[in-house]
């Protein structure tokens, strides 16, 4: 099957691109590498009445340090992240996940702003900006505003970007010198989206671990985290077993998801030299 017949316009710059939106009248997409964007509309699953093409605007693009924070450019693609010398320095999380995300082909086009506001559930990218405690940075017809990852995966497939907005950057504290970032997943190849997998960061104010392929929307796992924090173990992998709610189909049933970020969890600890219990 093949898309439906739609318009097509590339954006010059941003504010090109919100006026290409607005004119659209609701029935505008934003098209950044395509990788899932141009796969649902072969099959149907979207239409693309409008696309509006972002990924020459090259200002959305690369890593930089702004002060205490990182920013990433929403069109800097998987790729980049993974061989760049900023993000293995000051959030290591991200080109782990890289080494998780698909094959080739599509690291080389995917982005992390197209893949962050995909929203799929079981993608690696939204659990990283989780437990990183991101802010993702939106500009629309009203202006710019700023969301917490927290506060931004709604449902499946679904965020908090409004209707002709664009996420155009990404930003998040700095690694500090002692912090742990690690990525664990259990897929069934390499490059198959995960059954299931966690996000995990120890910095001085605290644990946060999130989970991917487990329910609706990435995870924070808050009731695991406060176990962790004490330093128990046994009680965080009993409370995170608790506080998932996971599918079950093909791939899995809800039971073994839960089975597998205990399993995750106790061996990330095992990894950061943590006491068993
Ligand atoms: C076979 C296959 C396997 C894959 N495996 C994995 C995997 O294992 N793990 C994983 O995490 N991902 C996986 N992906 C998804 C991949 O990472 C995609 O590249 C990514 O999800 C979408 O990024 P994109 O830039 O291609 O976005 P697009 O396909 O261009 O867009 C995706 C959606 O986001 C919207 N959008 C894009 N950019 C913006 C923006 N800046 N502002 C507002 N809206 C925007 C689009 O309108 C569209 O709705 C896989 C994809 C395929 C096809």
């Amino acid at each position: 099957m093949k898309a439906s017949a739609g318009g097509y316009a590339r954006a010059r710059d941003l504010s090109h691109a919100l006026d290409l939106l607005a004119d659209a009248d609701g029935m505008g997409r934003v098209l950044a590498g395509g990788q899932s964007l141009i796969a649902a509309m072969n099959m149907r699953l979207s239409t693309g009445d409008m696309l509006v093409d972002i990924s020459r605007i090259s200002d959305l693009s690369g890593v930089s340090v702004q002060g205490r924070r990182l920013r990433i450019g929403a069109l800097t693609r998987h790729a980049e992240l993974g061989r760049d010398a900023l993000i293995a320095r000051h959030a290591p999380l991200l080109a782990q996940a890289v080494n998780h995300i698909a094959h080739a082909a599509i690291r080389n086009r995917g982005t992390i702003g197209g893949a962050l506001a995909h929203a799929d559930p079981a993608a690696e990218f939204p659990a990283c900006v989780l437990a990183l405690d991101a802010v993702l940075h939106l500009e629309g017809p009203e202006g710019s505003r700023e969301v917490r990852a927290e506060d931004f995966f709604v449902d499946v497939f679904e965020t908090a970007i409004a209707e002709g907005e664009i996420l155009t950057a990404i930003s998040m504290p700095l690694a500090e010198p002692d912090e742990v970032q690690m990525l664990k997943e259990v897929a069934r190849r390499s490059g198959d989206y995960a059954l299931a997998g966690l996000c995990f960061v120890r910095r001085a104010g605290g644990v946060r671990l999130s989970v991917l392929g487990a329910g609706s929307t990435p995870l924070l796992a808050r009731a695991a985290m406060a176990r962790l924090d004490m330093e128990d173990i046994g009680g965080a992998v009993a409370a995170l077993r608790g506080e998932l709610n996971p599918p079950s189909d093909t791939q899995a049933t809800a039971a073994y998801r839960r089975h597998i970020a205990g399993v995750l969890l106790r061996r990330i600890w095992e990894e950061i030299g943590g006491e068993s219990a």
